[in-house]
This record gives C-alpha cells, structure tokens and sequence, in this order.
C-alpha cells in the first residue's frame, strides 16, 4: 500500500505497537492521527486526572514521533467523519488501528468501517492491548471462562508473542505529507474538568522508565511488598496499560528476563504472582466481552434485586473521607487527591461501601472511573464486582473485611493514615486505626465520628444477602 493512517486510541506509543508495526510494513508512507473525541470532554466516565494523563501522553507521543520524523496529525471531533476527511486529504488506500474492547467499540467500529467503504478506503483492526482475546481461551466444552484459576492455567499454556518493533523513520520511505492539526486543549480544564489532583506522569517514557525500576528489583518482593500501601511495592503501570503508552508483550518480555535472573523460590514466586496479575487484567476483559450485561447490572442477575441503601449523606462521606474509619477514609483522600488507589485500599473501600454501607456498588463504580487515572471498563467492573460479591469469581458475599483488621494487618502502625488523615497526627500507633477508643483525643483531633458501625451493618449486609439467596 502506498499510504496508510495509523489512527493511535489506547495505543500512545510507538514501541511493541500491532498496527503501527503493521502499518510500517506494509505501507510506503504512514501517518499517525490521533482523534481528540467530543466524548473526552462530555462523556459521565471522563474525570480530570484521566484527562490530564492522556494530554500528556499524546503529548509525549507527537514529542516521540517527531524525533523519528514524524508528524502527529490531531485533529478533535468524531472520529467516523474525520478519518474518511482524512483519508480523502492524503489520498490513504486504508485506516490501521488497534482493536478495543469495551461494548461499545465493535458498533462504533462498524459505523467508521461504513464510511469509510463508501470512499473505497478500507479499515484493518489488529489484536494489541492484550496477549489472548475473548474467544482465543474458551473452557472444553467452548465456552468462556467465569473463573479465574482455569482460565489462567489455559492462558499460561500458551506461548507468550515477543515485544513488536519500535516504529522507525527507515520504514518509511515518503514524508508525512503536511496535512494541518487542531490544538489539543492544553489542560483538562479547557473541557470542563479541572484538575486538582497531583497525578503520574503520562507518556511512553515514562513507562517504561517505572518498568525498568519495577524489574530491577522490586519484582521479586512483590509478593508480600503489594499488599502495604505505605510501600511502593506494586509496578504502578496501570495508567499506562490502560492508556497504551507500554505494550503487553514489553511488560511480558521484561518479567520473562527478571524471572530468570530471580534468586531463590520466593523471587520466582513473586514473578508469578506479578504475571497473575497482568492474567486478572485480560480475565476481566474477556469477561465484559462476553457477560457485557455486567455493565448494567450484577454478573449474577439474582443479585439485581438486592436492596441497596440510597443514604446519600452516607455516599458523600464515603467519597470525600470522612466516614470515620481511619484506612478508609485515607484510601478515598488519596484517591482524590491523585488519581490512584493501591489495590488492597481498592478492595477495603469497595467492601465498605458495599457490606457497611450498603450502598449499590455501581455507585463506587462510577465514582471511581471519574476518579482514577487507570479508570478502565473492565477492570473497575471487575474489581467492584469481585468486591460486592455479585461478580464472576467473586468473594463469597458473606466474605466481609473489617476495616479495622485490615487496617491493622496492612498499615500496621498507620504509615499510610497519617499520610492523608492530618487529624490523626496525635493518635499512637496502637489506636490510630480505631480513634473511637479514646473518645477525649477524638474530640480533639476534629476527626469525623464514625458515621456507621461495622459490627452492626456486617448483620445487616448478611441478611440482605440472604434475602435475595432465599
Ligand atoms: C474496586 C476495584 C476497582 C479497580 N479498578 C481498576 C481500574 O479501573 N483499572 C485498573 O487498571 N485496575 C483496577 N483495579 C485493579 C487493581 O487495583 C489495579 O490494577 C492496581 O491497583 C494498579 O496498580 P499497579 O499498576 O501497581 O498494579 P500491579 O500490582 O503492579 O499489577 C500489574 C498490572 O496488572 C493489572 N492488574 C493488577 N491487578 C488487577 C486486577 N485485580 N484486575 C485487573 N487488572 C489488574 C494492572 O494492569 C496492573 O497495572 C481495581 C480493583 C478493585 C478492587
């Protein structure tokens, strides 16, 4: 082919990307197109911090691209009536892109197909953002997976596909014709989102700058060192997993060489542990693909007629930290503060809102997608799901953390707390995950009282539950 638009959407990078390599293979002159959606500045799901990330990442992609020689063409709308425009300006024989998984992308997908046959140009999709699709692991009997253990032996059986090229100037043999861009706004901001939180840094460097250090060394203490929020024991790469500015087969290749260079069975387990979760990632994405009513309702349709509480006061002092319990309200300030949750604070605030306060955990659902840097469909969905007890391979419903034990467990000695809760600042190690039991310090601290009490609503969620279990 002579031209081809490479259309960049959770790609952002020019590394180990399908259809970009593809694109330079087989295309005399390529051009990179990135498209400013309407839905980034109007959709309900688009918070700030998301936003500034993905500014940031396109930036650092027109920065890479240029140093290569080319020149990102931006251009803001919708993406079925520029690219055709597009294509008809450069004359292109086809649209390259990577293939998205969210419900709604194949509708979206065949709309921009249509328009651009209509120009005789044609559209190519290629697999990238995960190693296995949705109907590439199926159980014997051909159906997908629900669980998580099978289908990670299923997907471990497979050999792994090495890291793509990086995208060079040398393929290419014609210039980027000089085809004009629209500005991107400058700050989030400019859409109606401002930003107040401090969030990581966006862009392909950047992560594969956070890859090198993880594999260097804390990789192989991952397996207990992920559980400790006050610990930086986790990659921190899912903003850029989830933006695409680091490729799946990059992450792969770099533990593949860790884990052979790991010393003694706790770092090779610390390796798998580490693979399991890049398996979860992919588990849930075939999961919205094929359960897509798992975006309206619970996995387990019996679980819709649960009788979630409407306490609106009780949400709002969920979302803000101020419920009164010390770990929970940490993990939702940082939250807002910056865009990102450890893992296990994910768990214990979903638990919370969910089984003590008994609030619909598509409400958490929502507000964490408007919140999170790494805010993605299937994993949010997933992680709150798993959470509530509604979900595939779910914890058992009657599985209920206390945040005081959990606290205790993981941020033994309030490192983590302290951080966030100012208030607390006073408080011994000893009572600093349970404030209540020294009411006179309480009182003086302003730190909120607990709006509810987890040994009274632990029966309640239980019998909510069995209501709807009969
Ligand atoms: C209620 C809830 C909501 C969540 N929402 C999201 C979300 O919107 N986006 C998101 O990427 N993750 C989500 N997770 C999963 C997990 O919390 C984050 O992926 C993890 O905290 C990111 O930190 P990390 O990059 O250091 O992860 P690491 O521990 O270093 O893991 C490596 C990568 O594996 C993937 N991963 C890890 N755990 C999970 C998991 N349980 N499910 C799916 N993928 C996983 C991520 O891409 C992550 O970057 C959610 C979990 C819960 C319980």
């Amino acid at each position: 082919m002579k031209t081809v638009i490479h259309w960049f959407r959770r790609d952002l990078r020019v590394s180990d990307n399908v259809a970009l390599a593809e694109a330079a293979r087989r295309a005399e002159n390529v051009i990179p197109v990135f498209i400013f959606e309407d839905a980034f500045r109007t959709g309900p799901d688009v918070g700030a911090a998301r936003l500034a990330f993905l500014l940031q990442s396109v930036e650092a992609l027109r920065k890479n691209l240029a140093e290569l020689g080319h020149t990102l063409v931006v251009r803001c709308g919708k993406s079925e009536e520029i690219l055709p425009a597009l294509a008809q300006e450069t004359g292109a024989q086809c649209v390259f892109a990577n293939k998205r998984y969210e419900p709604y992308a194949p509708r979206r997908d065949e709309r921009i197909t249509g328009a651009l046959l209509k120009i005789g140009v044609g559209f190519e999709l290629f697999k990238d953002a995960v190693v296995w699709e949705e109907q590439e692991i199926l159980t014997q009997a051909g159906k997908p997976y629900t669980v998580f253990t099978p289908y990670s032996k299923a997907w471990k059986a497979r050999a792994m596909p090495p890291p793509k090229p990086r995208f060079k100037t040398s393929n290419i043999q014609h210039p980027t014709p000089n085809t004009q861009s629209d500005a991107l706004p400058a700050t989030p901001g400019e859409c109606g989102h401002p930003l107040t939180q401090q969030i990581p840094a966006g862009g392909e460097r950047a992560a594969l700058e956070l890859l090198r250090k993880f594999m260097a060394r804390p990789v192989y203490e991952y397996g207990t060192s992920r559980n400790f929020p006050a610990v930086a024991g986790g990659s921190n790469l899912s903003p850029h997993l989830r933006a695409g500015t680091i490729g799946i087969r990059t992450v792969l290749a770099a533990l593949k060489k860790a884990r052979d260079k790991a010393a003694g069975a706790e770092a090779i387990k610390s390796c798998e542990t580490f693979l399991n979760e890049l398996i979860w990632r992919e588990f849930y994405a075939q999961v919205l693909h094929n359960f897509p009513h798992v975006t309206k309702g619970a996995f387990r349709p019996e679980y819709d007629r649960l009788q979630w509480s409407d306490n609106q006061e009780h949400f709002a002092a969920w979302c803000a930290g101020r419920t009164g319990y010390p770990i929970v309200d940490a993990a939702m300030r940082c939250l807002n503060a910056t865009g990102t949750m450890h893992n296990r604070l994910r768990m214990i605030v979903a638990m919370f809102l969910t089984k003590d306060l008994l609030i619909n955990w598509q409400w958490g659902e929502r507000y964490f997608m408007k919140q999170l840097v790494d805010g993605d469909l299937a994993a949010n969905n997933g992680g709150w799901q798993w959470s509530a007890g509604t979900g595939t391979d779910a914890a058992p419903y009657f599985r209920i953390f206390n945040p005081v034990s959990q606290a205790e467990k993981f941020d033994a000695g309030g490192n983590f707390v302290r951080r966030w809760i100012p208030e607390l600042k006073d408080f011994p190690d000893d009572l600093i995950q349970q404030p209540w039991e020294n009411p006179l310090l309480l009182a003086k601290s302003k730190y909120a009282p607990r709006i509810v009490l987890h040994e009274e609503q632990r029966g309640k969620c239980l019998a909510m539950f069995k209501a709807v279990k009969g």
